[in-house]
């Protein structure tokens, strides 16, 4: 295999829900994004959907078209998350899907959901029957042809509050991040409790370098983003069509300025688009290419040098998927 200028070795794997693929085959990967989701019965009927296959695969091919290669799938399982739908579109796409297990706001999920119930033990075991065996839709007994997928990450959901928190949650994610090394993707309401779950985390033996905290450049305080890369933590930006945070005024001077001061290494790009509005083929929006597309091209337009782009479109998620420490 060709060694680009990368400082991902190629000898580790990422678990995709095809299977493990060498870290090297990853490419250009949107860092958080949802390429389904089921309705779920007994939450409100305004939470996201995504469950037109057909455009959806159109999405996913022009992803690739653009030179786009991987994707992490931020939907845990209970609030929509189908297993076997991403593994059909991986197929039909070639795109690489990495799929989560985790937790999201519990508003996602129908009242009485089983997962608030468990003690952090329980969270942790499942959470980790996910990542080494399969997700849970995706073994539905008695059913024929069904291919088991598995976790490649972890994925969960803070709220504004740190009170708000379900500790069991956190908890059993914290072991299961340092039983399996695996990345923990952090949704922060704007960027909120970005340093205390962090501590959090490295409070419980989880190595700042598994540590993903998404939408950070909601809040784009520059010396927090520099005091938190410091440390080895990754900061997902994601706002690039999203008038309300102004991303000419606050995400593109962000991107500089982090880049300005050493920390490329610590950004992962994504265009998380959960509503239909952003897709493509089904919302007339600007679509899962625009990451590989525009948005790299304007990455270029403004100077940013290639290896620095690299390194956010592909070599830091890479890496960390990997559990690669450096
Ligand atoms: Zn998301």
């Amino acid at each position: 295999m060709k060694k680009e200028n990368s400082s991902v070795p190629d000898r580790q794997f990422i678990m995709t829900v095809k299977g493990p693929i060498p870290v090297q085959q990853l490419g250009i990967t949107d860092g958080h994004n949802h390429i389904w989701i089921d309705a779920v019965p007994g939450t409100d009927a305004a939470n996201p959907i995504l469950d037109q296959f057909a455009p959806i695969a159109a999405e996913l091919i022009e992803f690739f078209l653009n030179g786009g290669r991987s994707l992490l799938d931020c939907q845990p399982y209970g609030c929509g998350r189908n297993g076997n739908q991403l593994l059909a579109l991986s197929k039909a796409s070639g795109v690489h899907v990495v799929a989560c297990t985790g937790f999201h706001h519990r508003k996602y999920y129908p009242q009485q959901h089983a997962f608030w119930d468990m003690n952090a033990q329980q969270v942790t075991d499942f959470l980790i029957g996910e990542i080494r065996y399969a997700l849970s839709e995706t073994v539905t007994k008695g059913t024929v042809g069904m291919e088991p997928v598995k976790a490649g990450f972890i994925k969960i959901a803070l709220e504004a509050e740190w009170e708000d928190c379900t500790k069991a949650a956190l908890e059993g994610a914290a072991a299961a991040a340092y039983e399996t090394h695996l990345p923990i993707e952090i949704h922060t309401e704007k960027g909120a409790l970005a340093e205390e779950i962090c501590q959090y985390f490295m409070d419980r033996q989880v190595s700042p370098c598994q540590l993903i905290l998404c939408h950070m450049d909601k809040k784009p305080d520059v010396s927090l983003h520099k005091t938190l890369a410091e440390q080895g933590i990754l900061l997902e930006y994601d706002t690039f069509y999203r008038p309300k945070y102004e991303p000419q005024k606050n995400l593109w001077p962000l991107i500089e300025a982090i880049i300005d001061a050493g920390f490329e290494k610590n950004i992962v790009l994504a265009t998380d688009m959960a509503d239909r509005e952003s897709y493509h083929f089904i919302g007339n929006g600007p679509g899962l290419a625009s990451l590989p597309g525009e948005i790299q091209e304007r990455l270029k337009e403004r100077g940013i040098p290639e290896w620095a782009i690299q390194q956010m479109l592909k070599d830091n998620i890479a890496r960390c998927l990997a559990g690669i420490d450096y």
